[in-house]
């Protein structure tokens, strides 16, 4: 039987055999997701929906009050929604006993405008300390060695925060994140405190870790960042998801 043959005929048992696609549950799911602050009135996000798979780098946008940390915060389950369901790899948070939370906060990676380094350890050690607080044991070092590696500042582990640029201080953060090796990486307006060239670096590295399998969400109100790599980008506005462009690029 020729080549072609075989190829038809395997074709056609598979179109027969009606294979289904495995349904993988989104990395992050919102459904009809409306978090209203009831003290004040606010209404933060207003009938939020979409999903996130794996693999994917999406940029959360819109203006200061539109709702970005309110995003974040039910993601890392801070907080819960008014209406609706937030799901992370297929397990709805609001049923997420207190003892599941450590759990899920070590699967998820999360890096802020300002690094948060502990200003009087090193770089390895702000990394182990990492680690030991998320209760994972054994051979921390080499853990920290290999994620400063993946940032490229391997040779800068035994330098305090102080010794760092600021650049090099957001990239520690970042292996800080990925030390655990979580699946999800949540970035908080990463860039806001550089200048454009470093903005761009971390991005870039960014860029690399998502190449290399994390789903990466990016908060930002920044229109440079945005445009500056596309990706897919939804754009909240007054709480409401006003767009979802897989092409990417800012306008609101
Ligand atoms: P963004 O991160 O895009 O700036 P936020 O999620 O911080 O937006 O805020 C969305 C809206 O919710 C704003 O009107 C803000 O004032 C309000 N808000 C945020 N956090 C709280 C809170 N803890 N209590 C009451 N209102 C809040």
């Amino acid at each position: 039987m020729g080549r072609t043959t075989m190829t038809l005929l395997a074709a056609s048992v598979r179109a027969r055999m009606r294979v289904p696609r495995l349904a993988w549950p989104a990395v992050v799911e919102f459904r009809h997701v409306t978090k209203t602050y009831a003290r004040t009135h606010t209404h933060a996000l207003r009938n939020v929906d979409f999903k996130i798979d794996k693999g994917e780098f999406v940029y959360i946008t819109g203006h200061s009050g539109a709702g970005k940390s309110t995003l974040l915060a039910l993601v890392l389950r801070r907080t819960l929604p008014t209406e609706g369901l937030v799901a992370i790899a297929g397990q709805d948070l609001a049923r997420l006993r207190e003892g599941q939370l450590p759990l899920l906060r070590r699967r998820i990676g999360m890096v802020f405008q300002d690094h948060r380094l502990l200003p009087k350890m090193s770089a390895a050690d702000n990394l182990t300390f990492a680690l030991r607080a998320t209760g994972v044991r054994g051979s921390l070092d080499q853990k920290a060695l290999n994620a400063l590696r993946l940032v490229g500042l391997a040779h800068k582990r035994k330098a305090y925060p102080i010794e760092l640029s600021l650049g090099e201080q957001q990239r520690v953060a970042i292996a800080r994140a990925l030390v655990t090796n979580p699946p999800l990486l949540l970035c908080d307006e990463p860039t806001g405190n550089l200048d454009p060239d470093t903005s761009w670096e971390i991005l870039e590295l960014l860029n690399d870790v998502n190449i290399k399998g994390t789903t990466v969400i990016v908060a930002t109100h920044s229109r440079d960042l945005v445009d500056a790599m596309k990706h897919r980008t939804l754009v909240l506005r007054n709480g409401e998801l006003v767009r979802d462009d897989d092409r990417g690029g800012y306008s609101l």
